[in-house]
């Protein structure tokens, strides 16, 4: 599948330190604890490469994987941990901003929420932000596990009804990382993205 042969690339904190290149970036986002790493994880079937964390607001880097020589993950720094001072969240939100909007060899963004918690304020400030650009954005609404089959998939409804109005095509769908759920469905949707 599309992410099997995913290794570590380079870790930066600065805007103008993102690595130069020819290829593509699938970007990952989402609120600290989402389960985004997790997610990076059960894609690439590395147990470890994104690291997993109890401590929402480590990851304070954008992290980049190289899938193959013209593909990158970029694994983008958690958002909307309230513990972290203003300054340094500031830094991380216009850091963020200027990537997603900036970024030309960026193809599209892959944005994971916990399905217990769907479009938050912040994740809806990130539809904005990249809905701008035009490229293509994916809903990973992970930790199905947590609810029932009928709450998540009236969930997964309800999400999909409220992107309607400003975001139609955005893609959303149900993920797992524990019982490893959506992976086909995810390599599907972004494998799109790097075809055409
Ligand atoms: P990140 O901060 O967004 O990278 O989130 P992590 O991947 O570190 O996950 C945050 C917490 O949620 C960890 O305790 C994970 O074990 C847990 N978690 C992540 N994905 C799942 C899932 O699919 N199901 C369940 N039940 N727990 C999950």
């Amino acid at each position: 599948s599309l992410f099997h042969d995913a290794s570590f690339y380079v870790s930066v904190n600065q805007f103008q330190d993102l690595p130069v290149h020819s290829g593509a970036e699938i970007a990952f986002a989402g609120r600290s604890n989402a389960g985004k790493s997790s997610v990076i994880n059960t894609l690439t079937r590395r147990k470890k490469l994104a690291f997993v964390s109890k401590l929402p607001g480590r990851t304070q880097q954008i992290n980049y994987f190289r899938i193959r020589d013209n593909l990158f993950l970029v694994d983008l720094p958690g958002y909307g941990f309230a513990k972290v001072p203003f300054e340094i969240r500031h830094h991380w939100e216009s850091l963020l901003s200027e990537y997603l909007q900036t970024q030309k060899t960026l193809v599209g963004l892959v944005l994971i929420m916990d399905i217990r918690h769907p479009l938050k304020e912040l994740d809806l400030q990130m539809l904005e932000w990249f809905s701008i650009t035009g490229k293509p954005m994916h809903i990973i609404l992970t930790k199905s596990d947590k609810l029932s089959r009928n709450r998540a998939h009236s969930t997964l409804k309800q999400v999909k009804d409220r992107l309607m109005l400003h975001y139609p095509s955005v893609s959303v769908q149900l993920f797992s990382s524990l019982k490893v759920v959506g992976v086909s469905e995810a390599n599907e949707a972004l494998y799109n993205w790097i075809e055409n």
